[in-house]
């Protein structure tokens, strides 16, 4: 047996669904304003020369907090910005970047008070998504001894944000994609990048890699 919904309710949330194809109305228009050839323009192609991997939290849109258009980033996000080597959307998203689109960069941005990682820092089970999030426990494993320091929970779990930003970065490195581009001469960098919902600001968690030089040798291909 199913559950009634309201109709109150029922009424609001088609407001709030049909409010949104509005706003597409509105968006064409006001674009239009501006530009006559925008659509047009926009439609012919893409090329854009930056790949995202970010969180699939609404408060970050890679877009508007780099004040970049349309046609610039190409975009992929998940649950806490995780590069995990069996995840088949991530590996064809970035197969497509590099080798088709050839991006020049591939950032993974992480944000701080990301829900992802403060459930990932809990003892509690939260269903199917737990296997996701184990992926975070192992970044705290691997950094067990600093974070066990940092008392106060906020601080150890934005510390742990930025660890997991910089494991994903790691992770990319690793893959065949990233240094099969390297071993051919393709110029491809990889960033880790953390946004701050607070104050707008991404800071730059500078481990920028160009090539697998620095990288533990079981992980390079040669
Ligand atoms: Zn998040």
């Amino acid at each position: 047996m199913s559950a009634k919904i309201d109709k109150n309710t029922q009424h609001a949330n088609d407001n709030l669904y049909e409010n949104l194809l509005v706003g597409n109305k509105k968006f064409v228009a006001d674009t239009l304003k501006i530009d006559a050839d925008y659509f047009t323009n926009l439609a012919k192609n893409q090329s854009p020369p930056v790949l995202w991997i970010g969180c699939a939290d609404s408060r970050v849109p890679a877009n508007q907090i780099t004040n970049t258009p349309p046609g610039e980033i190409f975009v992929h996000r998940n649950i806490a910005n995780m590069v995990i080597h069996s995840d088949m959307n991530m590996l064809s998203v970035l197969d497509y970047a590099v080798n088709v689109l050839k991006v020049k960069h591939v950032i993974v941005t992480g944000h701080y008070g990301c829900g992802g990682v403060i459930a990932a820092m809990t003892n509690k089970e939260f269903g199917l998504i737990d296997n996701w999030l184990r992926h975070i426990k192992d970044v705290y494993r691997l950094h067990n001894e600093e974070l066990e320091q940092i008392e106060d929970m906020d601080k150890r779990c934005d510390r742990l944000v930025e660890l997991n930003v910089v494991e994903n970065v790691y992770n990319l490195c690793k893959t065949s994609i990233v240094q099969n581009a390297w071993n051919i001469g393709q110029p491809l960098g990889v960033h880790g990048w953390v946004y701050s919902l607070k104050t707008g600001i991404i800071t730059d968690m500078k481990v920028s890699t160009y090539d697998n030089e620095n990288m533990d040798n079981v992980f390079r291909f040669k």
